[in-house]
């Protein structure tokens, strides 16, 4: 029987093109000749026999491949039949079974929330805003924040994600980044940290409105951002401002916070079109949307990022287009308090940087990465009733070379590349949800496993093997989260509103 082709299949059916996502730009010079680790001389690491996912812009993907790292840069990557001479001193591993690809690129969460997942089931977002994160924000000090931190950690690199972008307050408890960031050393992932900021006094609207014990000083910000770069900036970390949002900080403290990220060559970092009720109210403030006040103000790229990007419209389409502003899509956190749709498909063909994010895990509220590639295709199946949006395909380049795009990382990060960061994930593919394998890419989104990933190598640091942290204890990881979150309930008040928000009664001895 003669073969069926999918487009064969299809043929005469819409849909959006696979080859949207921008072509990776030129890889840094002198990038191939690291072989030192802090210093340390370390042999070459090549892992062999192994299925190997590109990612780069001619989609390579090898049924028999090895990645050889040196450093912390790739060296090469290939064909089993390509890799000849291999140095006596270079330590090869097989990967038999196992399938190769690039380290996943998360491009939104707030880490410190980790220990407050759950607490915000069914509660609308004005609400959560109004009477849940504020209280919670009160109480969430540099400890709590590092103890769910390293919770939010230990869950995005058990499941592959190399580079994470997290936003975090530093008001009202200034500690808050610096527990963050003391976890985020530890883990030995990729991070951009955005200290968030709000300073808006505007009372109009009860879902933007910040109480004044939250306000910053836009001098104040900045030192606090120039204080964190100072401290915590390194290979693997930088920090960059975040103005929370259009209408919940002035256009004063946007443009401050938009000038530091320039002094400092950092990203810049804002939620923007994240509700309705935000589009309507930019509306009724500016005269239009909040991209096109953003536009307005001069802050929208080159290193810009915002989170959510919902409620857009053609204009401010065109605008982030123009403007090669990054875009982290948050498919799961969007539904979990029924913020809308995204238009994805408008992001893909405008040519937009855009990658996913799983969002805090006070609103999402697992850091599950897998079920977020799944659910970025699957809601737009769903809204635009187009069966053939998307793809497997283009849920893992979304989180991967479409991250590395939306962070404006995509010289370093994203591909597996001779030359770019050796930011590089094992997956076990004898898994039974994996199974069987001839279709194992659409199994890899669509029938995710997030307990497949056996290796994570981070700059070609080992940091987890046989799917087990290296750097974190599990175990106390997650006795250190609950003993802060009884803390924080306790707190806030919300110990009560837990106990009582079910129908179920329980027996309590
Ligand atoms: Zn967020």
């Amino acid at each position: 029987m003669a073969g069926i082709t999918r487009k064969t299949f299809i043929k005469g059916v819409g849909g959006a093109a696979l080859g949207a996502l921008p072509a990776a730009g030129r890889l840094s010079a002198a990038a191939t000749d690291e072989s030192t680790l802090d210093g340390r001389m370390v042999p070459d690491r090549i892992l062999t026999d192994a299925i190997v996912l590109t990612m780069d812009d001619q989609r390579r993907a090898f049924e028999s491949g090895f990645v050889w790292m040196r450093g912390k840069r790739i060296h090469r990557v290939g064909a089993m039949s390509e890799l000849g001479d291999v140095p006596d001193t270079a330590e090869s591993y097989s990967a038999g079974g196992c399938l190769i690809m690039p380290g996943l690129v998360n491009c939104h969460t707030h880490l410190s929330n980790g220990i407050v997942r759950g607490i915000f089931d069914e509660m609308p977002l004005e609400v959560w805003f109004s009477k849940g994160m504020w209280s919670v924000l009160n109480e969430l000090d540099g400890a709590a924040g590092e103890a769910g931190a390293a919770l939010s950690l230990l869950e995005l690199m058990s499941m592959g994600v190399t580079t994470t972008a997290v936003g975090e307050f530093g008001t009202p408890n200034n500690d808050l980044p610096d527990g963050v960031l003391k976890a985020v050393l530890r883990s030995g992932i990729r991070a951009i940290l955005s200290r968030m900021t709000v300073d808006s006094p505007d009372d109009t609207s009860p879902a933007q409105f910040i109480p004044a014990r939250y306000r910053e000083k836009p001098a104040f910000a900045a030192d606090e951002v120039r204080r964190l770069q100072r401290t915590y900036n390194s290979d693997l970390i930088s920090v960059a401002p975040e103005a929370l949002g259009v209408m919940r900080c002035t256009a004063e403290m946007v443009v401050a916070m938009h000038a530091v990220a320039v002094e400092s060559g950092s990203h810049f970092v804002m939620h923007a079109a994240a509700s309705q009720d935000a589009r309507d109210e930019s509306r009724r403030r500016f005269g239009h949307g909040s991209i096109s006040e953003l536009a307005r103000l001069g802050v929208l790229g080159p290193k810009t990022l915002l989170a959510h990007g919902i409620w857009l419209d053609d204009r401010e389409v065109a605008e982030l287009a123009e403007h090669q502003t990054g875009v982290s899509h948050n498919p799961v956190s969007n539904a979990y308090y029924a913020a809308g749709v995204a238009r994805l498909p408008a992001l893909l063909k405008a040519g937009i940087r855009t990658g996913l994010g799983v969002d805090g895990a006070s609103t999402n509220n697992s850091q599950n990465v897998w079920e977020t590639m799944k659910m970025a295709v699957l809601f737009q199946k769903q809204w635009t009733e187009d069966a053939n949006f998307g793809s497997a395909e283009l849920a893992l380049e979304l989180m991967t070379r479409g991250g590395a795009h939306a962070l404006h990382m995509e010289d370093e990060i994203g591909s597996l590349e001779a030359g770019k960061r050796a930011d590089v994930i094992v997956i076990d593919t004898e898994r039974v949800a994996l199974a069987p394998p001839q279709t194992l890419i659409s199994n890899l989104v669509y029938s995710n496993d997030s307990g497949a990933v056996r290796d994570v190598y981070i700059d070609g640091q080992l940091v987890v093997a046989g799917g087990s942290h290296r750097r974190f204890d599990g175990r106390a990881v997650i006795h250190g989260a609950r003993v802060a979150l009884g803390r924080l309930l306790k707190g806030t008040g919300l110990d009560s509103y837990i106990a009582e928000r079910g129908a179920w009664q329980w027996q309590r001895q």
